[in-house]
């Protein structure tokens, strides 16, 4: 019988949790919306029940233990969250020992970035690869490296805080509180952003007008749609990662670069604007870097908690790791 380890995806809008067998499959999930400013004890008693319904149906004889990814920044070596912004009351707030005290198994806590970097390295588009970057688009940006078959997590765990390379003096107001990261050009927030402004200043383009919303999604939609201003900022958006991309190559020396979070939905549209940037701008050893998109889609984090919990049993895992 295969061994299996549930994975918790701990997020400011949803807790998801899964049951993940040794092969990264979902066996079984169970979701819902995080009741965020209920404070911890509502949110753990939300995984517990969570976690409880998948278990279930299980032989717990062959539950390793559980992983658990979460915003950070968090203290992943004692497993305690130093202060989530997202979440109501999570100041340095001991995640894996209380629920690990609710649960009765081993819980490894880890950086969502981090969590989603691992779930593509032993199961997706980096396995099997040696050094990897792990790069989300979503609301803001995160990610992690796994280098030389190793996770990256440097002092209490918190390496990998990608979208908050400085990259403009006095630039961008940036969610951290400082100005001029990455994640306040690169988000799909700030594209957002600049789509907006953008648009009310322009009467040659059909976005914004007739009272429709722009979302990313109607970026891209206007795009295809043959819309210059769309296409000139979905341009801009791919020059504005490739940028930081290009920085992640140098820092990192890794072998691909792994696209997810909720822009990776149109990676095949800001794909090439990326490689363009990078074989323009990085330096000439490191142009044929690919940048490739997430093999396990919103799942990364997911699929990745519960490898936590493989590597913190195998010994010889736990030493590649
Ligand atoms: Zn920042």
């Amino acid at each position: 019988m295969t061994e299996i380890a549930v994975g918790i995806d701990l997020g400011g809008t949803q807790v998801r949790a899964a049951l993940v067998d040794e092969g990264g499959n979902i066996l079984a999930r169970a979701e819902e919306r995080t009741d965020a400013m209920a404070g911890p004890d509502r949110v753990l008693g939300q995984i517990q029940e969570l976690a409880e319904r998948l278990l279930a149906g299980a032989d717990k004889a062959l539950v390793v233990g559980v992983g658990v990814s979460a915003p950070g920044p968090l203290d992943t070596e004692s497993g305690v969250a130093l202060d989530i912004p997202t979440l109501k009351g999570f100041q340095r707030y001991p995640i894996a020992s209380e629920l690990s005290r609710r649960l009765l198994f081993p819980v490894s806590l880890e950086n969502d970035g981090i969590a989603a970097a691992i779930g593509e390295w032993q199961f997706g588009a980096a396995r099997g690869i040696e050094h990897s970057v792990y790069v989300t688009i979503s609301t803001g940006i995160g990610g992690g490296a796994i280098i030389d078959g190793r996770v990256l997590r440097g002092r209490k765990g918190m390496a990998g805080h990608i979208g908050h390379m400085s990259v403009v003096p006095y630039g961008e107001l940036c969610p951290c509180g400082n100005r001029g990261c990455f994640e306040a050009y690169g988000s799909g927030t700030a594209f957002t952003a600049r789509a907006r402004a953008r648009a009310a200043e322009c009467s040659e383009t059909t976005l914004g007008k007739d009272g429709h919303v722009i979302d990313s999604r109607a970026v891209f939609a206007a795009g295809r749609a043959g819309d210059p201003l769309a296409n000139r900022l979905i341009e801009e958006e791919a020059e504005i990662l490739g940028r930081g991309f290009t920085s992640l190559l140098h820092i990192f020396s890794p072998s691909i670069v792994v696209v997810g979070g909720g822009l990776s939905h149109e990676f095949d549209r800001l794909h090439p604007g990326i490689q363009n940037y990078i074989s323009e701008w990085a330096m000439p050893a490191f142009k044929d870097v690919q940048v490739v998109r997430a093999a396990l889609g919103q799942n990364s984090g997911l699929v990745g908690a519960a490898a936590l919990a493989f590597l913190a049993k195998t010994p010889s895992r736990r030493a590649a790791c």
